[in-house]
């Protein structure tokens, strides 16, 4: 902190305020103009790329100083916070002209990664969650909010596992800590997260905590609420009547899928870019609202697993499905409706402007047509959906007599209220328009009674309303007719008193009704306020209807079918099954179906082929698949029966954590952990070509030991894809495993994939005909060819003999060596070697046998 000794008054209260936010940059208003001082200024200056100047320049100790234009602060603010910094906006309470002293600053908002409510990055179809983290004998509290749409929700965490899954499906940008929390985790989650950290270690009671918290019964929860609720109104220092009573919730009672699983199966975000495009979400996505953007997004997150819920889901996008004309009218008349969670978020927040109450009003307007179109499909199923659908006729009524259509988003300046709204302003307006009108009428008498045909009545702000006459006319004029006000260089400027008077009551009346207005404006704005209850359900109402619809019309686009779902069923069958993303990419035409069939049977599918044939699409499709199925939506298949599944476990493709700081083989044990630690009955698992990170011997083992432990004591239904051949032989010893391999053919040379799947293991792997075609070189693929050669005549011996044994693959490891790749003069050697009668021998003969050898290679 810098010296405060000869510091001026200002700079002081500067101090005082600054001391309070640390962790922020603080934005000082001074007149037209915040101000940033010190490391601040130092530090944004290079950020924003403005100027750095120095307040004292001439003092020994210049104080380092940048700013930016009041009115355009916000979108300075909006760079700082997307790049993960804090921004105090300090404001001056009191007008610096009538203030007596020091004008009184305070700081009136703290805007942090979590609690944007607007700006350039925060997109429609998303949520912006900020999270709060708390620890306790019973393990985390975690708590979320969206300002925007006042989503408030808890659950308990019981480990880091839970907290970076929850995080991770929230893709949350701030996390508030409620109590310290364990340096190893908070690292990890920085690590992994680009997390900004807050601290809110007290509870400020107040009344409209109680009221938000009174459904939360676990203490723990209830405590890092209290604490999250405590650091918004420490921050934001506004209303925050829109936030929805606080709901707890179990993790648990949805799909389980780790943070890893939504990584490696791009649901949301894709690996390679980070973004949407190429993702499930994508795909979906055919919304036509933010909200239900956002609300598919969180589906998605948290698929279902109560088979009521499900179905009631799949009824109605069957209906909708099966009524062509009500789906596209449907579609038609939510393109009309706005974001009204975000809208009633603002209206609570005071950030609302005339334009958005209209945007509300046009958005509700719309809700009569939704129900009647949905009345018009005539089923009962519709009924909780319809239940929540308030059109809010008065209120519409009201915004309508309230707002004029021509309102700006300025609601400082006037011409937001309608006329006839309010009998004052109409008077108000009635004075300025008859003044002006008389005003026109002086003009058009005055040109008679002097003859001046150019004569003009013209107003400024200086002189107020005024007569003007050319230089050329000013002869005719008769003396002591009007009061010389002004001289121009080829004019002369007048007044008379009577328009003088004239022009008090236009210009009071214009000044008191743009007052009246704004504070007209207000009183519309609180009014508007008592609907946020049922403005928030209809939200959520249209929301659900909107992705319904959404399923319906991908159901229909890419031909999906509904899927049977049976509560703790054993059987998974699916005919002609498609991997959505890839078959929409691709083209329909070009996709090959595959169906798969998974009983009590057959619980592990063992899949061989070679690579880029698609063996990895083939697993990702059945997870898809499920999570659309458990999402409600209808599926990529001819028929699907399926079990309603409780987790999903994933080690697929080439996730390294590096960021996290894991090596990658150290990433795919933990998430085979994960898997073998959590795993069900209930559960899917796909292994893709697991084992691989570590030494081939290593790896199979491992593999093997794995399929083995998910066979015996876990009984998930598991797709295991394998370029290990050796493992294939494992379904003579596992009852409930069977091979599978994706079909290719040899044709001159070259590997055609079929990218079928058929019955039985693979015959070879390919991968030196893979090579070829990535155009390798050809002496290169020649030598590899021939060692490919060697070494499968000694797995054939491996094979036979785990054959006969039904050893274990690991355990016959050691009778090959890595020293296996030889010359065949090595091997001739070798095999001398092995034949020597060692006790027949002297030291010298032992020692002349050594030097040959060694000579001979
Ligand atoms: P593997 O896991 O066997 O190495 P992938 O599953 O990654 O192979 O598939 C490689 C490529 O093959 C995919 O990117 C896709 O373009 C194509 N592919 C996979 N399955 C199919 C299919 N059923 N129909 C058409 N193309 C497919």
């Amino acid at each position: 902190m810098p010296q405060k000794t000869k510091n001026t008054p200002m700079m002081e209260q500067y101090f005082a305020i600054k001391e309070q936010y640390q962790d922020a940059f603080l934005f000082y208003r001074l007149g037209d103009f915040y101000e940033l001082f010190y490391d601040d200024a130092i530090q944004v200056s290079q950020l924003l790329e403005l100027t750095l100047t120095s307040r004292n320049k001439s003092a020994d100790d210049p104080i380092p100083m940048c700013g930016v234009p009041h009115h355009a602060v916000a979108g300075y603010i909006d760079t700082l916070v997307d790049q993960g910094f804090k921004v105090a906006i300090c404001e001056q309470m009191e007008d610096p002209k009538k203030a007596v002293g020091m004008v009184k600053r305070e700081v009136v908002q703290l805007v942090t990664p979590g609690t944007r409510m607007e700006g350039k990055s925060l997109s429609a179809k998303e949520n912006n969650y900020l999270s709060a983290l708390g620890q306790s004998s019973q393990g985390f509290g975690f708590a979320y909010v969206d300002l925007s749409t006042g989503e408030l929700k808890a659950c308990l965490l019981a480990d880091e596992q839970g907290i970076i899954n929850e995080i991770g499906a929230l893709q949350t940008k701030e996390l508030v800590l409620t109590t310290p929390l364990p340096d190893d985790i908070q690292k990890n989650l920085k690590a992994r997260f680009n997390l900004v950290f807050s601290k809110q270690e007290e509870t400020i009671d107040s009344s409209e905590q109680n009221y938000l918290l009174q459904h939360i019964k676990n203490p723990t929860e209830k405590n890092v609420l209290a604490r999250l609720l405590s650091y918004l109104e420490k921050t934001q220092k506004r209303s925050l009547s829109h936030l929805q009573m606080a709901e707890g919730y179990e993790p648990d009672h949805f799909l389980k899928l780790d943070y890893f699983s939504k990584y490696n199966l791009e649901l949301a975000q894709s690996i390679r870019t980070g973004h949407k495009k190429g993702t499930l979400l994508w795909l979906l996505d055919e919304t036509k609202t933010a909200m239900g953007g956002r609300l598919l997004k969180q589906w998605l997150d948290r698929p279902l697993i109560q088979a009521t819920e499900i179905s009631a889901r799949q009824e109605i996008v069957e209906k909708l499905l099966a009524s062509f004309f009500e789906r596209k009218e449907l579609a038609e008349a939510l393109k009309n409706v706005y974001d009204l969670e975000r809208l009633a978020g603002r209206v609570a927040y005071g950030n609302v402007n005339g334009r958005d109450l209209l945007q509300l009003k046009n958005s509700l307007q719309q809700i009569p047509q939704i129900i009647q179109l949905i009345n018009g499909i005539d089923a009962g199923e519709f009924a909780p959906l319809l239940n929540l659908m308030d059109p809010l006729p008065d209120l519409v009524n009201y915004i309508d007599r309230a707002i004029s259509e021509e309102a700006s988003i300025l609601i400082t300046e006037g011409r937001v209220i309608k006329d006839g709204f309010n009998g004052q302003l109409d008077e108000y307006r009635d004075a300025m328009k008859h003044g002006k009108q008389w005003i026109a009428q002086t003009e058009a008498d005055e040109r008679v009674a002097t003859g001046i045909k150019n004569l003009k009545v013209g107003f400024n702000r200086v002189f107020g309303y005024y007569i003007e006459i050319t230089k050329a006319n000013l002869g005719t004029l008769p003396p002591e007719r009007y009061t010389r006000k002004q001289t121009l260089a080829n004019a002369e400027r007048f007044i008379t008193p009577e328009l003088k008077v004239v022009e008090e009551k236009i210009l009071s009346a214009e000044e008191k009704s743009v007052a009246l207005e704004y504070d007209l404006f207000i009183e519309v704005r609180e009014n508007v306020k008592k609907n946020i209850g049922p403005l928030q359900q209809l939200a959520h109402a249209v929301a659900q209807l909107d992705c319904l619809l959404s399923f319906a019309e991908i159901a229909e686009e890419y031909d999906y079918v509904k899927p049977i779902m049976t509560v703790g069923g054993k059987n998974l069958k699916l005919i002609d099954g498609r991997h959505p993303v890839v078959e929409k990419v691709l083209g329909h035409q070009q996709y090959v179906p595959n169906s798969l069939t998974m009983t009590p049977e057959t619980e592990i599918l063992l899949i061989t082929g070679p690579n880029m044939s698609g063996k990895s699409t083939y697993m990702r499709q059945v997870a898809l698949t499920v999570i659309m199925a458990q999402m409600g939506s209808f599926v990529p298949a001819k028929s699907a029966e399926l079990p309603i599944f409780d987790q999903i476990f994933t080690r697929i493709g080439a996730s390294d954590d590096l960021i996290a700081g894991q090596s990658t083989f150290m990433v795919e044990m933990m998430e085979a952990n994960l898997a073998l630690q959590h795993a069900t009955d209930q559960s899917l698992i796909l292994f893709d070509e697991l084992g691989r990170g570590t030494a081939t011997y290593d790896g199979m083992a491992l593999a093997q030991g794995i399929i083995e432990y998910v066979h015996e004591k876990i009984r998930a239904k598991t797709l295991f894809s394998t370029h290990y051949h050796e493992l294939t032989v494992l379904e003579n010893s596992l009852a409930h495993l069977k091979n599978v391999h994706v079909g290719a053919v040899e044709q001159d040379g070259e590997v055609v994939f079929l990218h079928k799947i058929l019955p039985g293991p693979a015959d070879k792997s390919y991968g030196i005909h893979v090579a070829k075609i990535a155009g390798l070189p050809e002496d290169l693929l020649e030598r590899a060819a021939s060692i490919l050669t060697h070494l499968e005549n000694q797995e054939t011996t491996l094979t036979e003999k785990n054959e006969k044994s039904s050893e274990k693959v690991a355990e016959t490891s050691d009778q090959l060596s890595l020293f296996s790749i030889q010359t065949p003069e090595e091997q001739t050697v070798v095999e001398e070697l092995k034949k020597v009668n060692l006790l027949e021998m002297t030291p010298m003969d032992a020692l002349n046998k050594l030097y040959e050898w060694q000579k001979r290679i």
